[in-house]
């Protein structure tokens, strides 16, 4: 059976990645930072799908830890097929009051993160000559968002970052896309006021939010064998908002 890891997998599109991929036929690993009840969650959900999971904390930001997340989540469910780089935070605000630790966490998890996950796995899927990565950007890294210029920074850098992995791996048969997801209604968007969420609908052709699930159907497709021919590509699961 193919196997899976998703970073972020406790809760919001991390989880309906892992259960998206648990119902297309994979085993998942379930990464995560400290939400180990959401993280079992996920897990549960996974095995109802008739699927094997497994889950691991570690801090992506921090290389040993998520070097080691991808050795433990080979040694728990064989060789990774694909590998989903989800796990990112927020920490927002205007550019000339934004602290350089605020800036920093940003970049470290949501940017550097993914590469300390991303290179283990990439290793592995060059000898086999075979996996897909997908990591997820974010409509902010392709229009940018006042109060967000650290998280546009770290979302259009993981456009480069698969670009440049795209162009490495192709070669050798790996595929390495990106999703950018627009507004998803998760913990992470939770906070928007009435106001932002009014003119959000207003420029989304589609006229909704998006949900989890939404993200996690572009992800699974660019995980399958339907993608075969799809590599560097940036996929936008945004309905329509990057357009408007
Ligand atoms: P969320 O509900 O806040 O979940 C974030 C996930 O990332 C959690 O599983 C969290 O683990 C994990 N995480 C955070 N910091 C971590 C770290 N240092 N190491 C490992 N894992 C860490 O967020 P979401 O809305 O589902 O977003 C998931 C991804 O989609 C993020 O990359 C986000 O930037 C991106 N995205 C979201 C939206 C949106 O509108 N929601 C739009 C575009 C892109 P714990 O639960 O253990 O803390």
């Amino acid at each position: 059976m193919p196997v899976a890891l998703v970073t972020g997998a406790s809760r919001g599109i991390g989880a309906a990645c892992a259960r998206a991929l648990a119902e297309a036929g994979y085993d998942v690993a379930v990464g995560y930072a400290r939400d180990a009840d959401g993280a079992a969650a996920t897990a549960a959900a996974v095995e109802a799908a008739g699927r094997r999971a497994s889950t691991h904390a570690a801090d992506v930001a921090d290389e040993a830890q998520a070097g080691a997340m991808v050795e433990a989540a080979e040694e728990a469910l064989g060789p990774l097929d694909a590998l989903v780089l989800n796990a990112g935070i927020t920490r927002d605000g205007l550019a000339v009051r934004m602290s350089a630790e605020d800036w920093n966490a940003v970049i470290d998890t949501n940017l550097s993160g993914a590469f300390f996950t991303a290179r283990p796995a990439l290793r592995g899927m060059l000898r086999r000559r075979a996996g897909s990565i997908v990591a997820v950007s974010s409509v902010v890294g392709l229009t940018g968002n006042p109060g967000q210029a650290n998280y546009a920074a770290a979302k259009a850098g993981l456009i480069g970052m698969v670009r440049a992995l795209a162009r490495e791996a192709g070669g050798r048969g790996v595929r390495v896309n990106a999703v950018a997801p627009g507004y998803i209604a998760t913990d992470m968007t939770a906070e928007l006021s009435d106001e932002q969420r009014a003119g959000l609908l207003a420029s989304t052709p589609l006229g909704r939010l998006g949900t989890p699930e939404d993200v996690a159907g572009a992800v699974a497709f660019l995980c399958s064998p339907a993608a075969a021919f799809v590599t560097g590509a940036v996929l936008s699961v945004d309905g329509g908002l990057a357009m408007a």
